[in-house]
């Protein structure tokens, strides 16, 4: 495997941006497209000396996965571009076989890609080395969905994560478990807020998050929302008819 920056380093994206992942050998293929950035599409072009890109397997569709198909398809026009799964399918990739993973939670389509033979888990935006993911609850994002899908994901004890963001991840499984620890932390200290007062997502961003960058509020405050709708699925907070949550009393 080789990885691939697109190039596209920000607040959102992190410091090296987003990864893709080049598979050579009989059927070469991308994980992740990019953004489209010229010297990224170079790369990939010049770690296949000369090998037409065959196919390119997207985990999810936000912005920053998916921009870069264009660019793709205009340098290898016969490139297939796969965005579509169903759990289970296995889908060749390089000299691998690969099986799709339906993840939602992140996004409702969202998937990984398991090399059962070398333990290699593609992981999109599933998890992130130092940082968290965001789970956007007003474009589709889904915290039980979420939680399940981490909980899959370590019981398929895959041997490495590779992230559509940050480092390569070599254990798997404490990477998982401190990912599930902090979602539960932050649902108490969500719940903590509410009972001091706090009733919209944007009240609850600075005790929940601090000082945020200016970029980053507003997601924040989609992932507290994310939240809130998980504690209502649960019986254990509602909202009024002017978007103003509240713990509902313990029966
Ligand atoms: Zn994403």
């Amino acid at each position: 495997v080789r990885t691939i920056l697109a190039r596209n380093a920000s607040a959102w994206t992190g410091p090296t941006g987003n990864n893709t992942y080049l598979l050579p050998g009989a059927r070469p293929a991308l994980i992740d497209a990019g953004v489209g950035h010229p010297e990224h599409i170079d790369e990939v072009a010049s770690a296949l000396a000369g090998a037409p890109l065959a196919a390119v397997l997207l985990t999810h569709h936000h912005p920053d996965h998916v921009n870069g198909v264009p660019a793709l398809l205009e340098r290898w026009p016969s490139v297939e571009i796969l965005r579509q799964f169903r759990d289970g399918d296995i889908v060749r990739a390089g000299d691998r076989a690969l099986r799709a993973i339906h993840t939602p939670g992140h996004t409702p389509e969202h998937f990984c890609f398991h090399d059962e033979v070398s333990g290699d888990l593609f992981c999109g935006d599933l998890v992130r080395a130092g940082g968290t993911i965001v789970i956007p609850a007003s474009r589709g994002g889904n915290l039980r969905d979420y939680l399940d899908s981490l909980s899959r994901v370590r019981a398929l004890r895959p041997r490495r994560l590779l992230p559509g963001h940050g480092p390569a991840i070599d254990d798997p499984q404490a990477a998982i478990e401190g990912y599930i620890a902090h979602r539960a932390e932050r649902e108490g200290q969500i719940v903590e807020a509410l009972r001091r007062g706090a009733a919209t997502p944007q009240q609850l961003v600075a005790p929940v998050y601090g000082t945020l960058p200016d970029g980053l509020q507003s997601a924040a405050a989609d992932s507290i929302l994310a939240h809130l709708i998980k504690l209502q699925e649960e019986s254990r907070a509602a909202t009024d008819a002017e978007g103003k949550w509240s713990l509902t009393l313990a029966p």
